[in-house]
């Protein structure tokens, strides 16, 4: 069986590493908001090109992109029922985010050819109430532009990344997470960077909405038993800072094998059925390597016959989900999204898979 992704294969290159850290951890008694927590925002910082105290490790990537709309409702700049703009196609985390927040999102379309959203359907969706556009960078791949800039300019807009699939991207040599005003990121294990463990972190270029959001994440409090703020409980683990640590220092590695067999895959399958990704090398990471078919489900079974695990990125889109099935979305009507959703199918790819299992997944593709 050739694994949709091995946890315990990419962890294993690093255990030594891993199981000093942890023990280093243990015997310090220092489990939460200590040095190795901040020796990990301060190497985030620098791989991303954040400013180190505006880079804030939280619980989860889910509670990242919270945790920033929070911070700009507390420094009055956004308010309940505002409008923010966001791609139809994405992981469910990135909307739940809005509403948990009262927040409103306003789902664009995404661009067929990237699967990320469609900037050309951006201004037509704004309103007065619109406060600013949430951006994934979905699958790795960086989605930005000049025009997206300027949008943010004319109409006073907050630009945020959710970079939870995209460490390591860049668009004009500036990294995903230091492009927009705020940004949040996902240390979930199957995450490109993934932590032993939940965790996420937060950078922003903004000092105040970093100083709000630092509290925030403690229960609202900057000195303890002070709360400015009704806060969150969201901060990451001593252990897994110390993990993460380790692992950041590969990730360039990682991402330059993904890289040559995300090439390698779009070189070699030629199969016709199979709508394969349009990308450039620099700006995608490969989270996940996605083609398209029309026959995606028998796909799916003739893959998994031949003993090739894959999985869909995602099989149901965030307006027919049942959570919102008594809110406006269930009642757009969004056919690119609804037709990616029906056709994508990820294929294995990882930095521990060998040349010889990607050489037999593009036969078998080949000869479907
Ligand atoms: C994984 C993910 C999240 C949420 O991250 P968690 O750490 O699992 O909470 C948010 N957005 C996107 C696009 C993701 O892929």
């Amino acid at each position: 069986m050739i694994h949709f992704l091995d946890l315990q294969k990419i962890n294993a290159q690093y255990a030594e590493q891993l199981k000093n850290a942890a023990s280093r951890v243990i015997d310090s008694g220092w489990f939460l908001l200590g040095k190795e927590t901040e020796i990990f925002e301060r190497k985030l910082a620098e791989y991303v090109g954040a400013e180190p105290s505006q880079t804030i490790a939280v619980g989860n990537g889910l509670d990242a992109l919270r945790l920033i709309l929070r911070g700009y409702i507390e420094l009055g700049e956004m308010q309940e029922y505002d409008e923010i703009i966001v791609p139809a196609n994405t992981y469910i985390a990135t909307i739940i985010a809005i509403s948990d927040n009262r927040l409103t999102p306003v789902l664009v379309e995404p661009n067929i050819e990237t699967y990320n959203i469609d900037i050309d359907r951006i201004e037509e969706k704004i309103t007065e109430k619109t406060k600013a556009i949430l951006l994934v960078h979905l699958y790795g791949q960086a989605v930005w532009s000049e025009k997206l800039e300027q949008l943010a300019q004319k109409y006073n807009l907050k630009i945020i990344e959710d970079n939870a699939q995209a460490i390591g991207a860049t668009w004009n040599g500036i990294r995903t997470g230091n492009l927009g005003d705020a940004a949040g990121f996902s240390f979930y294990p199957a995450k490109n960077l993934g932590a032993l463990g939940d965790s996420g972190a937060i950078t922003t270029k903004n000092p105040e909405l970093a100083k709000t959001i630092r509290a925030l994440g403690n229960y609202g409090s900057e000195r303890k038993y002070h709360n400015a703020f009704r806060g969150a409980n969201s901060r990451m683990d001593e252990i897994q800072a110390a993990f993460l640590s380790i692992k950041l220092d590969y990730i360039d590695t990682e991402t330059a094998t993904l890289q040559s067999i995300a090439e390698y895959y779009c070189k070699h399958i030629t199969n016709s059925k199979i709508i394969l990704p349009s990308f450039d090398n620099r700006s995608h990471v490969w989270h996940v390597f996605v083609v398209r078919c029309k026959q995606r489900d028998d796909l799916q079974k003739y893959l998994e016959n031949h003993q090739i695990q894959t999985q869909i990125h995602y099989p149901i889109p965030p307006h027919k989900q049942v959570c919102y099935a008594n809110t406006p979305l269930a009642k757009l009507h969004l056919p690119i999204t609804e037709q990616i959703h029906r056709e994508v199918l990820s294929l294995p790819i990882s930095p521990v898979m060998t040349m010889e299992q990607v050489k037999k997944i593009v036969e078998i593709l080949n000869s479907y």
